[in-house]
């Protein structure tokens, strides 16, 4: 407790009356409720995460959901037999996502959860190249994707593995069938298809590459698997166009990720690697750790995870059921779409993505119409931001990067009412860019002295936030 010559007001306590320590490893403590307020306050200047259309990830969570959380908070999913139930509810989890992506036996399917797709997409890449391998592949291996999520980039620098990114032809936003025969060769580990863009929230066609890589094989003898990566289009197709075929009902398919924590509806730090049958998983990448007097299988890039976020996701696999989760995602595109509509009313803009369930996740992406209207995306994105609002715009992927796109991401929570809110401020916006353009940040097209145009590719270093559009 504080000494009898301390005030009793927390914002006279000692560790209040200076700056925060913030170099060095501090010498002095403090009360707990001090260092609280200190962290807590600090906190304030971050953007409110319900009002971030840049992310995909969970912004709202349910009492229950909360409650599980922190029931949980000192559980180590790692340690199976000192937890065995949360080890059996993820071994429930597994056959259950089996299931929804229709694994042929979703009974033996192997597959684990992970921090998220990024470990989940690396444990799906290592397997296929530990496959290719196991085939007799020698020499550098590679594997041949569209405009992809980072994760990729680093799986191919982090385990050395050529990304061939085919680059995007003409009006192309999407790796299209046709363009992968002529990146493909004896020693591509697997195509990768993402399920769901980043940049667009467009989804890739893997029916067609899945046929394009047979109509390969029957002409070369290769045979190369297929990896989805479905971060946010697995929790959102099986639901609401279930009769879109994208995942192991093609047989060349092999492996799926999925981010738990965006569309699976699942608080921050849950994913989920699955693989079409027990043989596809290479035996070098499982370790055995004790589980109940015996073993179990596990493959994972970390060891302590906590296991709350796996804990939750099996709540909400049975809170909501197949009917919940049509609900949820259905209202979540309709949400969508209001906004796509709203869009499009305002004027100078040029949809993309317009939020149809049978063509990408629950997000809306826009570019700019031809004509210069007096301000560009990172423009707009500023203004927007004034008001609390965090949605980015960022230039498109190779060979299309002199184009600027700008993208909200819809999701659990978000209402037709808080829409409305957007599109005003969006619509105040624009007017005030056009009135007053030089009330426009400088963009680094300005500072070079370049004309100021509606497609410039350089973002001002605020707007293009690191990694926003990731
Ligand atoms: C978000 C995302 C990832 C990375 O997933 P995390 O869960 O953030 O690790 C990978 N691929 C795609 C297509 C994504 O949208």
């Amino acid at each position: 407790m504080a000494e009898k010559s301390e005030s009793h007001d927390l914002y006279a306590l000692p560790g209040l009356r200076h700056g925060a320590p913030k170099a060095g490893f501090p010498e002095p403590e403090m009360l707990p409720q001090v260092a609280y307020e200190i962290v807590h306050d600090e906190l304030m200047l971050d953007g409110v995460s319900r009002m971030n259309l840049a992310t995909f990830c969970t912004t709202w969570v349910d009492d229950q959901a909360r409650r599980l959380m922190n029931d949980s908070i000192d559980k180590n999913i790692v340690d199976k037999d000192e937890y065995p139930q949360t080890a059996e509810l993820e071994r429930r989890a597994v056959r259950m996502v089996a299931d929804l992506w229709h694994a042929p036996d979703p009974a033996t399917a192997l597959g684990t959860s992970t921090t998220g797709s990024s470990e989940a997409a690396m444990l799906g890449g290592l397997a296929a190249k530990f496959r290719w391998r196991a085939r007799g592949g020698t020499g550098t291996p590679n594997f041949v994707c569209g405009p992809v999520q980072v994760c990729w980039e680093k799986f191919a620098r982090y385990f050395d593995v050529e990304i061939r990114q085919v680059p995007l032809r003409g009006d192309r936003l999407t790796l299209h069938p046709d363009d992968i025969a002529g990146f493909v060769d004896e020693n591509t580990i697997m195509v990768v298809p993402t399920f769901g863009q980043t940049f667009t929230g467009l989804f890739e066609d893997v029916a067609g590459i899945s046929r394009a890589l047979d109509e390969i094989q029957t002409r070369t003898g290769l045979d190369i698997p297929i990896h989805v990566d479905a971060a946010s289009g697995g929790f959102l197709a099986p639901f609401c166009a279930p009769d879109l075929e994208w995942d192991f009902r093609l047989p060349r398919v092999k492996s799926i990720n999925a981010s738990g924590h965006k569309t699976g509806l699942a608080p921050l730090g849950a994913g989920w690697a699955i693989w079409r049958e027990a043989a596809d998983l290479p035996a070098e990448l499982i370790f055995d750790v004790d589980y109940l007097g015996g073993s179990m299988a596990t493959f994972n890039l970390n060891f302590s995870r906590p296991g709350g976020q796996v804990i939750t996701q099996y709540y909400d696999f049975i809170r909501l059921g197949r009917t919940g989760y049509r609900r949820v995602q259905q209202q979540i595109y309709r949400v969508a779409r209001h906004l796509a509509a709203g869009v499009r009313h305002l004027g100078p803009f040029e949809l993309i993505h317009d939020g149809d369930p049978r063509r990408g996740i629950t997000a809306v992406s826009w570019t700019l119409r031809d004509g210069d209207p007096g301000f560009n995306l990172y423009d707009l994105s500023d203004r927007l931001r004034t008001r609390g609002w965090l949605i980015a715009a960022y230039p498109l992927p190779a060979d299309r990067e002199h184009e600027t796109i700008m993208r909200a991401v819809l999701r659990h929570g978000f209402s037709v009412d808080m829409i409305d809110l957007l599109l005003a401020d969006m619509g105040r916006g624009i007017a005030q860019l056009r009135e007053n353009p030089r009330s426009a940040p400088l963009t680094r097209a300005d500072v070079g002295g370049f004309t100021h145009s509606a497609t410039a590719a350089v973002p001002t270093s605020n707007a293009r936030g690191s990694g926003s559009r990731r």
